[in-house]
């Protein structure tokens, strides 16, 4: 028998939905792109998109920036992080997290990770002790979260500031509560291959008022901060807007309208995406020599990619895995490669920083393999997908034997 061909596209996310586009048409037939740029009586796009994220997201504040990542050096900045600084990040995460860190001239200092791909919290608080860091950009990667109640835990014992990078759990919760609601400041991206679809663009948000009025001040607001949507009231900008600089990170009105109309479709995404990767899943999980991370009880994950580790795989083994799926039409990610590629970096590559020993997060990378699942996939296709991953890695541990 035929051995069974996936052919889907794995960079092909779905089109914007047309009420998205004809907003963003509208906005250009207005000419006004530009967040500041309104008649009177008009409210722009981006503070509307303000507005409407803080209210789904139960945040306080929220400011709409050009990118995940701006808006990650954005909050760094806010919480005080200056030249020379050190700043805990997980090491598994993607390079925008340590480019961020580095960015505002602070210095990442890695932590190790566990089985179940979350942030090791032992290693947490002995860093944290060891390297005087006094804020943790929690790198929430691939959405898999680890207890947040313990990780504040932490945070309270050794004095940490924490900014979550929430760019893969918009919508993730843990028990109950939204990811990105913990820390001092939760950072999104709408970047394409993220939850909603923007091409660039991101949020910051807070419940911090001066956190807040800093960040809008530094997105590059001149002082126009009073046409924001969801920004503390004029007298958190009394002083700041006189001290912090314009960094030009603002996201215009043509993002926004693309925006407005998706987050209104986002808890049914969700379910969508939750759905393929519980196919996808259980298929996965019924093969022997397949490992996936565990979840803890509390938490529950967006599924827009899934992870899974094939113990004690090699360079060699991991390469013949790879291509034979992909002869498959199932193109997989390693973590392991001693290469850079695509966006699958490693700590190793990240050479404009000190170099630092990770060999329980080296280990795990080792054997992990990774795949985004974009919601033009069927649950059908889903299965299909998990069934080629699960005959490929039986194979392969068959004839290693
Ligand atoms: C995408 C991403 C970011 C940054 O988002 P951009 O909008 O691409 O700048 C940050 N952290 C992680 C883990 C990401 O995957």
């Amino acid at each position: 028998m035929e051995a069974r061909k996936f052919t889907g596209n794995f960079t092909q996310q779905e089109p914007i939905p047309e009420d998205a586009i004809a907003a963003a048409v509208e906005v250009m037939r207005s000419g006004r792109l530009h967040r500041y740029n309104a008649v009177p009586g008009e409210v722009p796009e981006a503070a509307l998109l303000e507005r409407e994220y803080a209210d789904w997201q139960g945040a306080g504040f929220c400011l709409a920036t050009a990118s995940g990542g701006t808006a990650l050096q954005i909050a760094l900045r806010a919480a005080g992080v200056g030249p020379g600084d050190r700043v805990l990040t997980n090491a598994f995460t993607l390079a925008p997290v340590p480019g961020a860190i580095h960015g505002v001239g602070a210095e990442p200092v890695l932590v190790e990770i566990t089985g179940d791909l979350v942030i090791d919290l032992d290693d947490l608080a002995t860093k944290a002790r060891a390297s005087g860091a006094q804020v943790l950009m929690l790198s929430l990667m691939r959405g898999h979260m680890p207890d947040m109640d313990r990780v504040m835990q932490v945070a309270t014992d050794c004095g940490l500031t924490v900014i979550e990078d929430c760019a893969h759990t918009m919508g993730a919760r843990w028990n109950g509560r939204l990811s990105g609601s913990f820390g001092a400041a939760g950072c999104f991206s709408t970047q394409t291959y993220k939850h909603i679809n923007s091409g660039e663009g991101g949020f910051l948000v807070s419940e911090d008022a001066e956190i807040m009025a800093r960040a809008i001040v530094m997105s590059g607001s001149y002082m126009l901060y009073d046409r924001h949507g969801a920004a503390p009231g004029p007298e958190a900008f009394a002083e700041i807007r006189y001290q912090v600089p314009n960094l030009s990170a603002r996201m215009d009105n043509l993002r926004a309208a693309m925006l407005r109309p998706q987050l209104r479709r986002l808890d049914e995404n969700i379910a969508r995406w939750n759905r393929r990767c519980g196919a996808l899943e259980e298929v996965l999980r019924a093969c022997p020599v397949l490992r996936l991370p565990d979840r803890p009880a509390g938490a529950l994950r967006v599924g827009s990619s899934i992870q899974f580790r094939l113990p004690g795989i090699d360079a060699d083994g991991a390469g013949r895995f790879l291509s034979a799926c992909a002869g498959r039409g199932v193109e997989l990610k390693w973590f392991g490669g001693a290469e850079p590629a695509g966006y699958t970096s490693s700590h190793h590559s990240w050479r404009y920083m000190r170099a630092q020993s990770l060999p329980r997060t080296d280990a795990i990378l080792a054997e992990l393999f990774d795949m985004r699942i974009p919601l033009t996939f069927s649950v059908d296709d889903c299965r299909l997908i998990g069934a080629i991953i699960a005959e490929e890695a039986s194979a392969l541990t068959e004839s290693a034997n």
